[in-house]
Parts: C-alpha cells; sequence; structure tokens
C-alpha cells in the first residue's frame, strides 16, 4: 500500500500513513517517488490554523519514476521526471497563454490546494510533470537513483528552478555584486546559481550557522552597496536592508514567500532610487533546463540532509524556526 505523510487536523502533528493504491486516470501517470524536499514553505502550511485542506499531504518539488500510465498518455514506463509545485492552472488567462502559468490567478499548487508529493507513490496529470532530460555527455542515469542524487534532483523542479528564475529574473548582462538574504533552501542555491553566472556574491541572514554555509559555498558578508539582490525570506526587514544596500536602479527579485508575510518599504526609495522589485516564483522552462545543467555540471551542489518518511513527524520540527542550512529531503523507498 502507498504511504504519505498527512496532516490530519489543523495544529496536530504530522502522521505517516497508508492510502489505497489508485490506477492512473486518463493523461495521468502514477510515480514512484525516489525523493521529495520538504521545507520553510511545507512548515508554514501545515501549522496554518486553517490549513488549505484537509487532510493535506505535503511536498511540492520531487523526483519520480513512472510505474503505471493511464490512457492516451505520451509518458512511458520507467521514464524519469521531475515533480514541480503547479499541478494545474486554467490555461485561458494571459498568463497561462504566456506560457508563465506560475501566475496563474486559476492554478492549483502541489502540497497546498491538492494532495503534495511526500509519500511512497505520486497520481497526478502528465503535464504537471517534466522529462529529466540529461546534459549532452553525462551518463544516463541508473535503474536506481543514488540517494544524494535523488535528494539533489529533488530539488531541481522547485527550490533549484526558483534560484535560477530568481537570479535570471534581475536581468543582469554584466558581472555584478548580487546579495542573497536567507540562506536556507533556495538561498544557498541563489549564491551558487549566482556565482556560477560569473557575480560576486554576498549573503546576509540572521543565523550564523547559514552564514557559514554561505561563506563554504563562495559567498562573502556583505560589505557595502550591491547591484542587485535576492531575497529568499519573507522578512520585511531583509527586504528593507536590500532597499538600503541597493545602488540606483538596483534590482530586486523575491523568491521567498510566507502566506502572512507583509512588507514595509520606503515609496520614496523605490520612486527616487528607480528600484525595481520582481518575483523569483520559479522561472521559465529555460529556468528549469539551465538548473539541471548547473546540477549535472557541479557547478551547484546542494546541501541536504537525508531523512526516511517515517523520521518526518519528528524531523519536520526542525523546520520550525526557520529550519537549518540547506535543504531536507525524505527518501520516501
Ligand atoms: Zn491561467
Amino acid at each position: 500500500m502507498p504511504r504519505v505523510i498527512q496532516l490530519l487536523k489543523a495544529r496536530e502533528a504530522v502522521e505517516v500513513v497508508e492510502i489505497p493504491s489508485k490506477n492512473p486516470g486518463p493523461h495521468e501517470v502514477r510515480l514512484r517517488i525516489e525523493a521529495c524536499a520538504l521545507g520553510q514553505l511545507d512548515w508554514n502550511l501545515l501549522t496554518l490554523d486553517a490549513p488549505p485542506r484537509l487532510p493535506l499531504v505535503p511536498g511540492h518539488e520531487a523526483v519520480g519514476v513512472v510505474e503505471a500510465v493511464g490512457a492516451n498518455c505520451t509518458l512511458r514506463m520507467g521514464e524519469r521526471v521531475l515533480v514541480t509545485p503547479l499541478a494545474s492552472s486554467c490555461g485561458t488567462c494571459n498568463a497561462c497563454r504566456g506560457r508563465d502559468a506560475r501566475h496563474c490567478g486559476g492554478a492549483s499548487w502541489r502540497g497546498m490546494h491538492v494532495d503534495g508529493a511526500l509519500g511512497t507513490h505520486l497520481v497526478t496529470h502528465e503535464k504537471t510533470l517534466v522529462p529529466l532530460e540529461l546534459p549532452l555527455g553525462v551518463e544516463p542515469l541508473a535503474e536506481v537513483l543514488a540517494p544524494q542524487l535523488a535528494g539533489a534532483l529533488a530539488l531541481s523542479g522547485g527550490s533549484l528552478w526558483t534560484a535560477v528564475g530568481a537570479v535570471n529574473a534581475l536581468g543582469l548582462v554584466h558581472p555584478s555584486r548580487v546579495a542573497v538574504f536567507g540562506v536556507g533552501g533556495v538561498g544557498h542555491l541563489a549564491v551558487q546559481v549566482a556565482k556560477a553566472l560569473g557575480h560576486e556574491v554576498f549573503a546576509a541572514d540572521a543565523d550564523p550557522e547559514r552564514v557559514t554555509l554561505a561563506g563554504a559555498l563562495g559567498a562573502k558578508p556583505l560589505d557595502g552597496p550591491v547591484d542587485a539582490a535576492v531575497v529568499c525570506t519573507p522578512s520585511t526587514q531583509a527586504l528593507q536592508q536590500a532597499v538600503r544596500l541597493l545602488r540606483a536602479g538596483g534590482r530586486i527579485a523575491l523568491a521567498g514567500s510566507s502566506p502572512t508575510g507583509r512588507i514595509d518599504l520606503s515609496v520614496a526609495d523605490l520612486v527616487w532610487r528607480g528600484l525595481t522589485i520582481r518575483s523569483g516564483l520559479l522561472g521559465t522552462r529555460e529556468d528549469l533546463e539551465e538548473g539541471v545543467g548547473l546540477l549535472f555540471s557541479g557547478k551547484v551542489k546542494p546541501s541536504i540532509e537525508l531523512v526516511t518518511l517515517d523520521e518526518v513527524p519528528a524531523r519536520l520540527w526542525a523546520l520550525r524556526d526557520l529550519g537549518f542550512p540547506g535543504r531536507m529531503v525524505v527518501l520516501p523507498g
């Protein structure tokens, strides 16, 4: 029987639950999940007074292998795919028609509006999955991924995608001074992505352990004005600090969110200094391919802690105080 992590009641602990095996319908596939990340966003959703749905299965970024296909599917048995956060979109709004479904107002998100991927199996529409195409020169993947590789790949469809999308959203055409605020799951990847793209990278975080991680990844402590900032935390203080540090015409990409986050900024700062704030949520399909390429080239090495499904209810608490350096990844197998 498939096993998943479920939140059954608001304000209670999650449990490992057995659920009936489901056959995929038309255009659906059933995946065997090899790895699924668990992060601050999941913690935020699981601890709301009124979670978006109950019971709720978290998990919005994962990697899995197709083990059953429904009618009219183009994905094949045995194919390895990335499970991305967007579970569906309306298909007709301006955002969807502009191939930018991540900003669709009618979108449903995995682990939020529909069940997420944190379990042994997931049945989902194949349109929401990204076949994992390997860069030229990379050996074909083994039948079963090595745990570290599975963990790293799980981040490609979410955290790494967002990190690449956010850095690219800055629109920098020359090597620049880039500050990363918040060195968690997305932030520690954004540091590496910005470095790989030739920028001088600075990092800030309230947690000294995370600053140490950023230093090991090649980021320097903040030491003056910067051209651009990736803010990977919903903290208004971090954003205010980014605004203060930016040079005129500077750009900010927001890559951290929380259901209750609010920002308080000086309008004069934004208007007179010509600052731009953009969303760094996920990215384009090209950003995703770039992220997978950076992973396989070794230029981005996710810092991950691997845990089993049975360890999740106890380990989830580690995320409470803004987590720990890197990302927790669950190996459900
Ligand atoms: Zn739409």
